[in-house]
């Protein structure tokens, strides 16, 4: 069969395949059949091009992934990593897709993940199963009128603390004192907690932390990041080094492949390890976790196969004491979706003054954290909402699809 994108560009999609169930698309309540699967590519390119360790970033870019049923019931979806890719693998599971049931998200979560199983256990495959899925949970919580807070089994709150996401290798600018600068006015502006970009130069990086800690004060907490740029040796260095400036975590030490050197990072120094952005469903979690390789496992709802695999990855966490706070690099969808998953995070432990799970929240420029979205997200004194309509909670902005609509250079 052949779907369309926004762009009006005709794709030809997977033909159906060979999988038990996906010709049975049981009990419908007629409205709610899969009609189409549309992509949305937005592009925002950046007055000030600024890096990671492992990463240059001139523009940003992110695909949202819309559903529609036959009824015209809406959901929406986001997925994590380069669009075009994301976008094609979409498209192609589409085919599968037409017809199904939306409510069916487990069935229709192993009928995708079946259908490129032998070649797709992990990245592309499952970052566009994870869109899909987002979207399918969106149009459950609208049927129903509910969050998917409450569908995935209910709010145990209402609101999360977010923490600051910044500190890129901006061009033109001394490292050191821009990343002391920026991380001060997130601090004043109410974050009680900032992540800061290592991973390029051992040493410089370590200037980069004592400037940041004598720039926040104190009192605000501090992680850092190191975008899988160190080898083991350097990042247990690193983390020796800047355990006196007090970090809560240590993220992406070394290459995600390598569980046993995120092991060797977590033995050889005394910082909390964190990772998970990039590893893909509860086959990929299961080693890290189940070995304690990390302290802290960041699945990204838009990533790690949505609403469906993220709740078995928490449960896996829950398994081994590893604490679960979502990965966030996206628009509004992502961060609405990641708060849904945030409401239903259950108290681990449960005690009178529970750990509460953090959201990150990206404070480079980024214009999709508010413009697809008739209702921006915002934080206020480091405080975020979490919307409590149905679905996702959001309504999106078309016009700013329009707006943001990735053109031809
Ligand atoms: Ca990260």
């Amino acid at each position: 069969m052949a779907v369309n994108d926004a762009s009006g560009e005709r794709l030809h999609a997977l033909e159906t395949p060979v999988v038990p169930g996906c010709e049975m698309p049981g009990p419908l309540p007629g409205s709610l059949r899969i009609a189409e699967v549309r992509t949305h590519l937005l592009e925002h390119r950046l007055g000030v091009a600024f890096e990671s360790a492992t990463m240059r970033f001139d523009r940003r870019q992110h695909l949202l992934v819309e559903i529609v049923c036959e009824d015209g019931t809406t959901g929406w979806g986001e997925c994590l990593g380069p669009v075009l890719p994301n976008r094609a693998m979409v498209l192609s599971y589409a085919g599968c897709l037409k017809g199904m049931n939306a409510l069916e998200t487990e069935k229709i979560w192993a009928i995708l993940y079946n259908l490129l199983r032998d070649q797709g256990q992990r990245g592309i495959a499952v970052t566009a199963l994870s869109g899909l899925d987002v979207a399918l949970w969106d149009i459950k919580g609208r049927h129903f009128g509910v969050p998917v807070s409450t569908l995935l089994g209910g709010r145990f709150r209402d609101s999360v603390r977010a923490y600051a996401t910044g500190s890129f290798r901006r061009d033109g600018v001394d490292r050191v004192a821009d990343n002391a600068a920026e991380m001060a006015a997130h601090a004043a502006a109410g974050f009680h907690a900032v992540k800061i970009k290592i991973g390029f130069d051992p040493q410089e990086d370590l200037q980069v932390i004592a400037a940041v800690r004598a720039a926040i004060g104190t009192d605000t907490r501090l992680m850092i990041d190191g975008n899988h740029g160190y080898s083991p040796g350097e990042a247990v260095a690193v983390g020796r080094a800047a355990a006196e400036y007090r970090i809560d975590w240590f993220e992406e030490p070394v290459v995600p492949e390598q569980i046993s050197a995120y092991r060797a990072v977590r033995e050889g120094q005394p910082i909390p390890v964190a990772g998970g952005e990039t590893w893909h469903t509860r086959f990929g979690m299961h080693e890290p976790i189940a070995s304690r390789a990390v302290d802290i496992i960041q699945p990204d709802l838009c990533g790690c196969g949505g609403f469906t695999e993220a709740k078995r990855i928490a449960d896996l966490a829950s398994l081994h004491g590893v604490r679960v706070v979502p990965h966030v690099w996206g628009t509004a969808v992502q961060i609405a979706a990641a708060l849904q998953f945030m409401a239903a995070q259950v108290p681990d432990p449960v005690r009178n003054r529970p750990l509460e799970p953090i959201l990150e929240f990206d404070r480079t420029d980024n214009p999709f954290r508010q413009a697809v979205v008739t209702r921006p997200l915002e934080h206020r004194n480091g405080i975020v909402t979490i919307p409590d309509g149905p679905g996702l909670g959001i309504e999106i902005d078309r016009a700013a699809l329009e707006e943001f609509k990735m053109r031809a250079d």
